[in-house]
């Protein structure tokens, strides 16, 4: 057999994710223009093939079995400027809103260097987030004092329901804490109260075709969150130059490896997705950031519930499903007083927390879906055990 004969005609789920695990993919397709996007996706729909749009795999943990259906990466990265009315800058200082419109296929920290490089305030706090730009709105990306939310205008959709093209302003995006009214078409609740995936899952019911994001010109940003004021050596609120907050939020990130593994681009199936350019050459595997970021999200309970047992853990005001107040938690300090220190592993599995961060569960080379998903379990049991919280995950499953 000749050398092409082995080498296969499509990708795994593990060529094209973050943590690197997933089954052979039946027909996989990097659309170029908005038709041909819309086209795949309409065609699949119609011929009831399952279908899974994937931007750069940074959120998804999928099973080791053949994924019979379509899996569509939007290849499309443009990024255009245009001006908007004026507002009042943050600082005082004279300033104007700009518009950004970028096509969902765009790397995230790609555009959050150029926004940064252009003088757009903004994003900076989302530095080095992995993925695109048509995924950080279907979860509301966060960190450092920032969410994608505060910045988008609207987002052009394709509305799988209605097969037509849609515009959903701000408010039709019902943006939350790590969700949007895209991604809760993807999910559905049980009569026991537990959460079960609907006909679009994988994929929301909204195609993202492109985002704009409303930004300020300015040459500076507001340190925003104490953590990085520590690391920056200045005080919560000061105005900083973009680029300073930018370097030491990748240096943060960098510390607790929530930074994505160049290496992947590596992959012939990564390497058109993001210039990496020089940095692949120096970019070692790093077992640490093979993972899917944050595996859980941040309780919130009821006060009763945190009065009874949450005592010495760190408490702040959280949204409860019904909107009413509550109280949210941090889930990396559950896992650490459960019992599951950084590096946990369950016997002989190929899965373990990193060794710098609590809450990333790890492929430490060769790990299957089920020992992810085992390693899963017995921290949400463990969890649930102590504190009586049932942990949510973050990424999207699919079994
Ligand atoms: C090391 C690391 C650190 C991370 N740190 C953070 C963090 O600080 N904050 C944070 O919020 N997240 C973080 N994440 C999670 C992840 O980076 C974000 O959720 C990101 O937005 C996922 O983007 P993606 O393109 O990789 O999405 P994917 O994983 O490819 O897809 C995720 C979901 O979005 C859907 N989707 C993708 N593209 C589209 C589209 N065009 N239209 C409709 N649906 C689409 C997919 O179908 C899927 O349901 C981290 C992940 C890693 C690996």
């Amino acid at each position: 057999m000749s050398q092409s004969e082995n080498t296969p005609t499509t990708p795994s789920f593990a060529d094209l994710t973050t943590i690197r695990i997933g089954g052979p993919i039946a027909t996989f397709v990097e659309p170029t223009s908005e038709d041909d996007v819309i086209g795949i996706v309409r065609e699949a729909d119609a011929s009831r093939i399952p279908l899974c749009v994937i931007g750069g795999g940074s959120n998804m943990l999928v099973s080791d079995d053949p994924f019979d259906g379509t899996v569509l990466r939007d290849a499309r990265r443009g990024v255009t400027v245009s001006t908007a009315e004026a507002t009042p800058s943050t600082a005082g200082a004279p300033a104007s809103a700009v518009e950004v419109t970028a096509e969902a296929g765009a790397n995230w920290d790609d555009f959050v260097a150029g926004c940064v490089a252009s003088g757009f305030e903004g994003v900076e706090g989302l530095s080095g987030i992995p993925g695109t730009v048509g995924a950080s709105v279907v979860q509301n990306i966060g960190a450092y004092g920032q969410e994608v939310a505060t910045s988008v205008a609207r987002v052009r959709v394709w509305d799988r329901e209605l097969g037509r093209i849609a515009e959903l302003g701000h408010d039709d995006l019902c943006f939350g804490y790590r969700s949007s009214s895209l991604k809760t078409t993807m999910y559905a609740t049980n009569p026991d109260g537990g959460r079960t995936t609907t006909r679009w899952f994988p994929t929301p019911r909204y195609i993202v075709l492109s985002v704009t994001y409303r930004l300020v010109r300015s040459t500076q940003g507001t340190v925003g969150v104490g953590q990085l004021a520590k690391a920056l050596g200045v005080d919560l609120g000061t105005r900083m130059d973009l680029a300073a907050i930018r370097e030491a939020v990748l240096r943060i990130r960098a510390a607790k490896d929530m930074l994505e593994d160049l290496s992947r681009y590596a992959n012939p199936w990564m390497s058109s997705s993001k210039d990496v350019g020089a940095d692949l050459r120096n970019a070692q595997p790093n077992h640490n950031r093979w993972s899917c970021g944050s595996f859980f999200i941040n309780p919130v309970v009821d006060s009763d519930h945190a009065a009874q047992y949450l005592d010495g853990a760190p408490q702040y005001p959280g949204a409860l499903p019904d909107g009413s107040q509550g109280v949210k938690t941090s889930a990396a300090w559950l896992i650490d007083h459960a019992g599951f220190h950084r590096g946990f592993a369950l016997d002989g599995s190929h899965a373990s927390l990193s060794t710098v961060h609590t809450l990333a569960l790890t492929n430490r080379g060769g790990a299957s879906f089920g020992e992810v998903l085992g390693l899963a379990q017995t921290i949400v049991q463990g969890v649930w055990k102590t504190y009586r919280i049932r942990l949510v995950p973050e990424p999207v499953v699919v079994r």
